[in-house]
């Protein structure tokens, strides 16, 4: 190493699921929306006038703001816009978790989290979930577990597992003295949200996103919804480090498509009817599973191992998620396609577990 090195901020990086580019393949492993985003994204884009990128885009982001803070029904001073929300989330880490004490997230939760603590020199604490994949509330108050903060998904990932309202808010009760932080990537499709608790604790931040329930993974737009003192905190920190992280464009489509509330709820229904169904093609098939709450299903087979039925899956050009980690080395998180692509997937299933081994 030249010495040079020695002062380097050295990260193992967040490794995120492969983005392969193959026709006809059928791409159900990072959780993806398999629909169009509304139509009113189209309408933007081609009436959007190139000239008026000559100008910085609105650092507040104003438009996109207000159309988020509409579908909640909450001030705009309570929203808080950044590049996905794996952005948000950075930015709320390095804003809300200073104490010098560990933060606290879930054993089996989204990889990110760590990567984030590493990256910004936070300590942390794994909480095991308990044998059914549940997060176990009481493990979280501050009495049992000193903490700087805490974060979970809920519905949680890769699980889908959905941890109750009274739950968190237990854990709120029990932790007025840190940032609690919701990631609700995942909660359109049918998990209760955090939202309510906003009224009675000033500490909550819910974070959400476009990619998967709005069909935007590539617009790249989160959010976070808090007490205004939060969201200014957070802004501090935001134009500290770039005051433009919302383009023109961005900021117009999103707009548009939190305007368009129809769509979304028709697309997030068939995403929801889809995987009722298809947790019944799965348990006919062999396969046991969490209760998902998500777009995706986290299975795991009764006499295959995941990462065969993995490579199987691969070789057909469906795609899913493994994870090599202890605990759920032997599942596979498998996201919601549209009803035909999750046929395909049935249809190899059955002949490729029906064959004699
Ligand atoms: C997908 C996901 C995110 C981040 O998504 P963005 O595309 O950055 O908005 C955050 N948390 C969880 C748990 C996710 O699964």
């Amino acid at each position: 190493m030249s010495k040079w090195e020695e002062n380097v901020r050295k990260v193992v990086p967040y490794v995120p699921g492969e983005q392969p580019r193959q026709e006809g393949m059928i791409k159900l492993n990072t959780n993806e929306n398999p629909y169009p985003p509304s139509a009113r994204a189209a309408k933007v884009l081609q009436a959007f006038e190139e000239d008026t990128l000559r100008l910085y885009p609105d650092p507040t982001a104003a438009e996109l703001v207000n159309a988020i803070a509409d579908t909640y029904q909450v001030n705009p001073e309570q929203v808080f816009v950044g590049v996905g929300s794996d952005d948000v989330l950075a930015m709320a880490f390095m804003t809300f978790f200073n104490s010098g004490k560990p933060i606290l997230f879930p054993d089996i939760t989204y990889s990110f989290y760590d990567v984030w603590a590493e990256e910004f020199r936070i300590p942390y604490e794994r909480i095991a979930l308990d044998e059914e994949f549940q997060i176990v509330p009481e493990q979280y108050f501050a009495e049992n577990h000193p903490n700087g903060g805490i974060v979970f998904p809920n519905p949680n990932a890769p699980t889908g597992v959905e941890l109750p309202l009274d739950a968190i808010e237990s854990i709120l009760q029990h932790n007025p003295d840190v940032a609690v932080i919701v990631d609700e990537a995942y909660v359109d499709f049918g998990a209760v949200s955090a939202l309510p608790l906003l009224e009675k604790y000033e500490n909550l931040l819910v974070v959400q996103t476009t990619s998967k329930s709005r069909s935007l993974a590539g617009m790249r737009i989160g959010y976070a919804i808090g007490n205004e003192k939060m969201i200014r905190y957070l802004n501090d920190v935001k134009y500290s480090f770039n005051s433009y992280t919302m383009n023109q464009i961005t900021i117009a489509v999103g707009a548009a498509v939190f305007r368009d509330r129809e769509y979304f709820q028709e697309t997030v229904a068939k995403v929801v009817e889809t995987r009722e169904w298809a947790k019944e093609e799965f348990t006919r098939l062999g396969f046991s599973f969490g209760d998902s709450k998500a777009n995706f299903i986290f299975v795991t087979h009764k006499a295959i191992p995941a990462k065969e039925i993995f490579q199987a899956l691969r070789e057909q050009h469906i795609y899913v998620r493994y994870f090599d980690k202890p605990r759920i080395d032997n599942y596979l998180r498998i996201t919601v396609g549209t009803r035909e692509q999750m046929q395909v997937l049935f249809d190899f299933l059955e002949s490729y577990l029906n064959q004699e081994r």
